[in-house]
């Protein structure tokens, strides 16, 4: 491709309106333009690159035989009354009327229309298991549109399908996905890791969800650098440390005037804050008032707590009236000792504590020295804490580490939830009706171009991992409209190149060179040839890795088999 006669159409300054680096650069490369709030129009630079994503998704998907198929984005809302998703569904369902006041919406998802395609279509339980995907638009009315095309309303998502007798093939379905996603993502280049994001149920309805490392991140995640676990911060287990038997001293009563908050105490008292104990005061399901303890260097993790038999959902704090009537005394003193009608939840790691220091339930007072015993009891442990960094990864094989992650990705195991909803049966073996399982599986394509280049840029633009990159190399003459010597030089190149198959643009412009050197920077070439009447003299040319700071010299000669040994490696 010669850039004459190509669109590229980047811009000088960076974009007013865009936060994110790759929302700018993606404007300032003229890969993508904004129509409206949340849609994009895809100009033929950002095309090619989203075309190699989705060639890269067609390929593992199709290796794992499952079967590309297409289904209508706009659907029609019976399926979606059936399914119960109608009403259930929230603001981000596009409904519209056609001409004859029929209701449809715009599809944000396709569980509804895939169930009922299988619900006709399929003839026996021999026919199972079978896995469908797409690659197609879709269309969500997000609150908040931003970031350009990684939270846009409209953007293409691979999503794909699977239905099974048994929950047993569902697994290995979902396994086999699993697996396809690592290819994916490996041979996209990224960085990134696969998340638990769903560890409450017990078999089935297991899901992940592919997270790109990328400081932009909307999501907190906490993996083991030595083991593949990975889980969002709201979800992760937490550990109790290994607490080995120390002398219990005797409990004192301790003056703490108008202390009530952690680290003021910590200091007053001298003390480690994972050594003290606070209360959370918290509304129960059936008890006005459920008492956690958490260690005080440690937070309540709301989701995790929201899950608890006691707990009131969502959860409530305790109201200050409440509290005072309950305990008589102030809530910033509240602890443990002596308390008969309130459930109290310690925390794993509360319970592994001796000699700590909590609320004494009196006013401007503290225990020192506390431990477990008759006086001072609990009636469950649970894992309510948010983890932190340094915490033993669950699988005890190492520590955790904190990044922010992109989800590009996401796998879930359904269960029979739609295949229920919606009626659909298949005879089995025994000529009995069984209710089918089904997993879906989906990948955000639009947003892993945007997360790919939040993961890979520098000051000048773009770095795209080679597979990306809408060109695999750019040729730069300099005078080329001036020098025969350049331009046939060049020409020769850009012919053996051509020939050879290789994605290649030819900066043929009229342009300074630092025009064109920054041009090709910022769309993110991953190799560059300049080719000057100098050099040429002297039978070389200079080439660049776009991810390298320095250049080096090549015969002319030569260079042709470098760059393909370039693009081998
Ligand atoms: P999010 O939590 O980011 O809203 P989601 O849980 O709603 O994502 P899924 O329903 O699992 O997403 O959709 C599958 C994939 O589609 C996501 O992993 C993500 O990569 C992509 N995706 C979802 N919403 C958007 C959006 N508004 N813009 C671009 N991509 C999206
Ligand atoms: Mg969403």
């Amino acid at each position: 491709m010669r850039t004459s006669q190509y669109f590229l159409n980047t811009l000088r300054d960076n974009p007013a309106d865009a936060e994110l680096i790759s929302h700018q650069l993606m404007l300032k490369a003229g890969l993508i333009r904004k129509l409206s709030s949340g849609l994009y129009c895809w100009l033929p630079l950002g095309l090619k690159i989203l075309r190699k994503v989705e060639t890269i998704v067609r390929e593992e998907m199709n290796r794992i035989d499952a079967l590309e198929l297409l289904m209508p984005a706009v659907q029609p809302a019976e399926l979606w009354e059936e399914s119960g998703r109608w009403h259930e569904y929230g603001s981000e369902l596009l409904k519209l009327n056609d001409r004859h006041e029929r209701k449809f919406c715009f599809g944000p998802t396709h569980e509804e229309v895939i169930t009922h395609i299988m619900r006709t279509e399929l003839q026996s339980y021999k026919q199972l298991p079978i896995t469908f995907y797409q690659i197609q638009t879709k269309f969500r009315d997000e609150i908040r549109p931003r970031f350009g095309v990684m939270r846009s309303r409209e953007f293409i998502m691979k999503d794909a399908y699977s239905f099974h007798l048994e929950s047993t093939s569902l697994e290995e379905t979902y396994e086999k996905l699993y697996h396809a996603y690592v290819r994916i993502f490996d041979r996209l280049g990224l960085k990134y890791r696969a998340v638990i994001a769903d560890t409450g149920s017990i078999g089935g309805n297991q899901s992940h969800e592919f997270h790109v490392l990328a400081e932009a991140g909307e999501d907190l995640i906490a993996y083991c650098p030595q083991s593949d676990y990975a889980a969002n911060t709201e979800k992760a287990e937490a550990l109790a440390q290994i607490a080995s038997k120390t002398d219990h001293e005797t409990r004192q009563l301790l003056d703490t005037p108008s202390i009530t908050d952690m680290q003021a105490l910590a200091q007053y008292l001298n003390c480690e804050q994972s050594k003290m104990v606070k209360a959370i005061l918290l509304k129960g399901k059936k008890h006005p008032i459920v008492m956690l303890l958490l260690r005080g260097d440690h937070t309540l993790n709301e989701i995790k707590t929201s899950k608890l038999d006691l707990i009131h959902t969502p959860v409530t704090f305790a109201d200050q009236a409440t509290i005072e009537s309950t305990f008589n005394c102030p809530a910033g003193y509240i602890g443990p000792v002596h308390v008969k009608h309130v459930p109290i939840i310690a925390d794993k790691d509360v319970a592994v504590l001796q000699n700590f220091v909590c609320g004494a339930n009196q006013k401007d007072k503290h225990f020192k020295n506390v431990n477990w015993n008759e006086e001072c009891r609990y009636d469950e442990v649970a894992d309510i804490r948010q983890v932190v960094e340094g915490d033993r990864s669950p699988d005890n094989q190492g520590e955790l580490v904190f990044a922010r992650g992109i989800e590009v990705g996401h796998i879930f195991q359904l269960g029979q939830k739609y295949s229920q909803a919606m009626n659909f049966t298949v005879l089995d073996k025994h000529g009995k009706a069984a209710i089918p399982y089904m997993g879906c599986y989906g990948i955000g394509i639009t947003r892993i171009v945007a997360a790919a280049i939040e993961q890979n840029h520098d000051n000048h633009g773009i770095i795209w991992p080679p597979v990306m990159a809408p060109f695999q190399i750019a040729l730069i003459p300099i005078g080329f409209h001036k020098s025969a010597q350049v331009k046939q030089a060049t020409e020769k190149l850009y012919q053996q190149l051509l020939s050879a198959d290789i994605d290649v643009i030819l900066d043929d412009r009229n342009e300074r060179p630092g025009v064109m050197f920054a041009d090709m920077d910022l769309i993110g070439i991953p190799h560059r040839i300049v080719l000057g009447e100098k050099n040429l003299n002297n039978q070389q040319v200079e080439y660049k890795c776009r991810s390298h700071e320095s250049s080096k010299l090549l015969n002319i000669e030569e260079c042709f088999d470098y760059l393909i040994e370039k693009l081998m490696a």
